[in-house]
């Protein structure tokens, strides 16, 4: 029985680990953290019994995958639950827009101006959604299997943000593409800095953006259980640094950062790979406070009191400004801000009336200030009374990210600044791009396409290459 080696045990790392062994491969992940999940870990953060998820919250991404459908994870402890409004975006004075699974409802409440110019682009798009994620999730260079569907999203996806959003006339229109696009940590106005907005926004009509009831840990633990199945084995609390530690497997896969794989990898890695891989670019990070809210957030927008995600930050010519400093380093004084209310879509999360809220806020790469005030400020501009329900709060630095995930280099959440290079060529320019230019071994991480999002696809593609090569044999 061939055997291979998964260092990390993410959701790509386990993804990776249960393809091979439902391969026939006999395999081992080695985790450096006391528990498995990397990403998707959940526990308590502010008071005793209130579930916090530690890093990722929200799942649009994963529900359809060509992973989930060959493992049907929801059979192994895994529900996805739904918030009633998908995501939604407060302006001052109470206004706001919300997204709802139904487009039509989504496009009416934007008024007469905007409604047919958001049915227009996100209905079609809705429609064939199945086939443009399943291209969306590989490595952009490859010969479409849907060409058509692909192009349309292309169309979008190839666009800056900022001037997509002015397709709409409506500042709540504008908004809420501003907020949705800014999950790529990109300058609104880059080229194709629209590609993650489109995937996201459409994803939310077609798949609504679903949390992991009892939290997101229950993701990777559907996955430890399945691999168990198939006779693999985790080690907690094992750090790898150098590959001559772990015997020779016939496969090794790293679940890691690219400059991480490059040390583990050392001499052995080709000079050419290493050199990509040390020059592979991270982007902004994040700065993360964990709330303990009575009575959750007051928003004076009421639909974003029912919405899963809350994007924070003003209208699209703010958000535009913030983001753009935050990539050129500069510490925006209102930061785009994130803020999951987990709750709203699985209640048991809530207990005796304290809601548990994860927020953070797009900050410079390795910043070292403390954003906790800032993000309490600017949650209370578009909810007057938040500060007062605060009962406990937990924050992380950009430092304290890294040191809990290493993965997430200086804060970088999504494991590499998603720049038009990098969507297509990442980690780097190579026919195979989870191949880490040594037979048998590959990068299975977020850095490797199709980039961040606890969906496990890129460790799903990188295992499909492995086992290709094992065939090959
Ligand atoms: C605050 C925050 C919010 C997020 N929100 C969302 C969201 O809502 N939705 C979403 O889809 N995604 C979200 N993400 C991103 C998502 O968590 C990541 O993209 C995803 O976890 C990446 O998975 P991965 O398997 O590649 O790596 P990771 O989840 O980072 O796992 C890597 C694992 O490898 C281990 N490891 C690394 N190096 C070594 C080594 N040398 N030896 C042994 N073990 C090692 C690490 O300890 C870790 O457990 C968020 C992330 C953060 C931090």
């Amino acid at each position: 029985m061939p055997s291979a080696i998964i260092v990390g045990s993410g959701p790509n790392g386990l993804a990776a680990a249960l393809t091979l062994a439902a391969g026939g491969v006999d395999v081992t992940v080695l985790e450096a953290s006391d528990s498995i999940g990397g990403g998707t870990r959940s526990g308590e953060l502010t008071l005793p019994g209130l579930l916090h998820d530690h890093c990722s919250g929200f799942h649009p991404l994963a529900v359809d995958t060509g992973f989930s459908r060959q493992f049907g994870l929801e059979n192994h402890g895994l529900r996805w639950s739904l918030p009633e409004v998908q995501y939604s975006h407060p302006l001052d004075g109470g206004r706001g827009a919300s997204v709802w699974r139904s487009v039509d409802r989504t496009a009416g409440e934007l008024g007469d101006d905007d409604n047919e110019s958001y049915r227009r682009m996100f209905g079609p798009l809705t429609r064939r959604f199945p086939q443009i994620v399943d291209e969306f999730l590989q490595p952009l260079v490859h010969v479409p299997g849907h060409p058509v569907p692909l192009a349309r999203f292309g169309l979008y996806a190839a666009l800056p943000a900022a001037l997509l959003a002015r397709r709409w006339e409506s500042e709540e229109a504008r908004a809420l593409f501003a907020g949705v696009a800014a999950h790529s940590f990109r300058p609104l106005w880059s080229v194709m800095s629209s590609a993650i907005g489109v995937a996201l926004g459409t994803a939310a009509h077609r798949y609504g953006w679903p949390v992991a009831a009892g939290g997101s840990s229950t993701i990777t633990t559907a996955m430890a259980t399945r691999l168990a199945e198939y006779g693999g084995r985790i080690e907690t609390g094992v750090s790898v640094r150098d590959h001559r530690e772990l015997g020779r497997p016939d496969l090794l896969l790293l679940n890691t950062s690219p400059s991480a794989a490059a040390d583990i990898l050392g001499d052995d890695l080709p000079p050419r790979v290493g050199r990509a891989y040390r020059r592979f670019r991270h982007g902004p990070a994040a700065f993360q406070v964990a709330f303990a809210v009575e009575g959750g957030i007051p928003w004076a927008h009421e639909p974003s009191r029912r919405a899963g995600t809350v994007h924070v930050g003003g209208a699209l010519p703010e958000i535009a400004d913030a983001e753009r400093r935050v990539v050129r380093g500069e510490m925006p004084e209102r930061p785009f801000i994130l803020v999951g209310q987990q709750s709203v879509a699985d209640p048991d999360r809530a207990k005796d009336g304290v809601h548990p809220v994860d927020a953070y806020a797009h900050v410079p790469a390795g910043w070292t200030g403390d954003a906790t005030r800032t993000i309490i400020d600017q949650i209370e501009r578009f909810a007057p009374g938040f500060r007062d329900r605060i009962r406990s709060t937990r924050s992380l630095s950009t430092r304290q990210i890294e040191q809990y995930d290493p993965n997430f280099v200086g804060g970088d959440i999504v494991t590499g600044a998603n720049t038009p290079f990098q969507l297509v060529f990442r980690p780097r320019v190579a026919l195979n791009p989870y191949s880490a230019g040594i037979p048998g071994v590959y990068l299975c991480s977020a850095a490797a396409p199709p980039g961040a999002g606890a969906h496990g696809m890129a460790g799903w593609n990188a295992a499909r290459s492995a086992l290709a090569y094992l065939g090959s044999l």
